[in-house]
């Protein structure tokens, strides 16, 4: 254990932001982990994502406890983010309590069909404690296969749903079983959005075992994207042992936008992960 706080406090010293120090914090003090560690008073603004020629119109103060984007240099300190997609639902409560258990920082890419009145509360915790939101269509089609009109409106309603209940538009997309091309680049492009696949996909919604998830989770590495579904019950049950493992690994969680740099992705290009990295 010893050897893995080291190497948490080594990576501290490349981390910057207003609660960038927030994982290791929880580290050090492991024998008094706060009982909510993420809720940290930060002004609005640092919450806010950066493209921020595309949200001028950001409401500000409406999730004034929300911790703050974090520069994290991934090239430098082992870095891994979790993706969970297709909620929000019935699991994302327990998701969020499990992450902020071990001060893990992730993204979650919404459904846009699923953001009902009953769920609304969970997407703006999900911003309000620091993760982010990523886009995964309103219907969950292949993209690839849409007319170009329909294609606009499944990200275009998607992103406008999440703006409006949580004050963030989403600066990325994942598109649904990963089918991608030329057209649905232009689209993203168009609509401010960057293509987040996958290093590591556990198949969760196919094996639901969490002893296999938690197998497959451990094939990531420093800069691995890793696919997980927040809707698939073993998923979630395999949660406390895929952050222990990660934490005694000494990895920093990040969410995709931390994991290359907001201000380096780039609308409608696609990332499976991030290169040159820590090993
Ligand atoms: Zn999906």
């Amino acid at each position: 254990m010893g050897g893995a706080l080291a190497a948490l406090c080594a990576a501290a010293l490349f981390l910057t932001g207003c609660s960038g120090v927030g994982v290791f914090r929880q580290a050090e003090e492991a024998a008094d982990v706060p009982e909510r560690p993420l809720s940290r008073p930060v002004d609005a603004d640092t919450l806010r994502h950066r493209l921020t020629a595309q949200q001028p119109e950001w409401p500000t103060g409406r999730l004034p406890g929300a911790p703050g984007f974090r520069t994290v240099d991934c090239a430098r300190v082992r870095c891994v983010a979790l993706t969970f997609d297709d909620g929000p639902g019935k699991y994302t409560g327990k998701v969020l309590d499990l992450l902020a258990a071990h001060n893990a920082r992730a993204t979650f890419f919404v459904i846009g069909r699923n953001i009902t009145p009953e769920v609304r509360p969970q997407l703006a915790r999900i911003v309000a404690e620091g993760h982010e939101i990523g886009n995964h269509t309103w219907n969950h089609p292949q993209l690839n296969g849409l007319s170009p009109a329909k294609l606009k409106d499944e990200l275009a309603r998607t992103s406008a749903l999440i703006k409006a209940y949580t004050g963030v538009r989403p600066n990325t997309l994942r598109p649904p079983y990963g089918m991608t091309n030329e057209r649905v680049a232009q689209e993203a492009k168009r609509q401010g959005l960057a293509q987040i696949l996958w290093t590591v996909d556990t198949v969760d919604w196919k094996d639901h075992n969490a002893a296999v998830v938690l197998k497959r989770v451990k094939q990531a590495r420093p800069g691995s994207i890793v696919l997980l579904h927040e809707t698939v019950k073993t998923t979630v049950d395999a949660i406390p042992e895929i952050l222990k493992h990660f934490d005694r690994q000494g990895y920093a969680y990040v969410t995709v936008s931390e994991l290359f740099g907001e201000e380096y992705l780039v609308a409608g290009q696609k990332y499976k992960e991030h290169a040159g990295t820590v090993q």
